[in-house]
């Protein structure tokens, strides 16, 4: 259902973004994922919301809600210039498929890129930095012209995530809604098999969490889904969901299984 805000209270709009973030998750707590969706596209945030996709492993899902919902949703897609070709493949195939109209590719400043990382040997030498260039920056340059944006995060991908809300508020002032916060990795599987959605190429070689291909690896039977992000390093987070001014970040030996951003 659509936002009731006179029965919430009065004005919404005047309240800070993490009271409003949490009037919101009340509202919706008990609605399905696409339902919670649906009222953010078409009502509570009409054209001041996109979605933020890795099109990545769990990424079909969301995609294809957010399509049936209006496919001329903003979706926005960050090209690191890192990425597997499969990713590139993959996000074109879904996109036509989908019919997103409004399918947009983030990517880093190229002056910053010559000056920090003319050699694009950054994410060996110093990944945060790397992220912050390629991922971090650009995002929150394109969230620029949008009050809400939607992720795919969900409450089972890490201990710092296990109390993830419905909406939360970020560190700009824009809501972010989760509308898959308690759904399981079988919940997304379910989804994609009943609605016959095609696999990331790159499942079935090993990888069920994919980012930029220099800091991605297959992942062992019995490893955590996200052993094989940055392997090796304690970096575990990209650096682009901050919450309340503070990044997320946890010891890998937390991190709980599923895919993520
Ligand atoms: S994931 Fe790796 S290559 Fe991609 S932006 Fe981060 S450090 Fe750079």
């Amino acid at each position: 259902m659509p936002l009731d805000f006179a029965g919430v209270c009065a004005p919404f709009s005047s309240l800070s973004t993490p009271a409003q973030a949490g009037v919101l998750s009340r509202l919706y707590q008990e609605d399905a994922a696409q339902e919670v969706l649906g009222a953010a596209i078409r009502w509570d945030f009409r054209g001041r919301i996109a979605l933020v996709s890795s099109f990545g492993a769990e990424s079909a899902a969301l995609l294809h809600m957010v399509a049936k919902i209006d496919p001329t949703t903003p979706v926005l897609f960050l090209e690191t210039g890192m990425l597997f070709p499969e990713t590139l493949s993959y996000q074109q195939a879904l996109a036509a498929r989908f019919g997103l109209t409004d399918l947009r590719l983030i990517s880093a400043d190229m002056d910053e890129v010559s000056t920090q990382d003319s050699g694009g040997l950054l994410h060996r030498n110093d990944p945060d930095a790397c992220c912050a260039l390629r991922k971090t920056r650009p995002l929150q340059h394109a969230l620029g012209q949008f009050d809400a944006w939607i992720t795919g995060r969900k409450r089972g991908q890490s201990s710092t995530r296990s109390d993830l809300d419905l909406f939360e508020s970020d560190a700009a002032g824009r809501v972010k809604l989760n509308p898959l916060a308690d759904w399981s990795a079988q919940d997304v599987a379910t989804y994609m098999t009943a609605n016959d959605l095609p696999p990331h190429p790159l499942v079935a070689s090993g990888y069920p969490s994919i980012g930029c291909a220099p800091c991605t690896t297959p992942v062992k039977p019995g490893e955590d889904p996200r052993a094989g992000r940055w392997r090796g390093r304690e970096k575990i987070e990209c650096g682009i969901h901050v919450d309340n001014g503070r990044i997320i970040r946890t010891p890998r030996e937390k991190a709980a299984p599923m895919d993520g951003a």
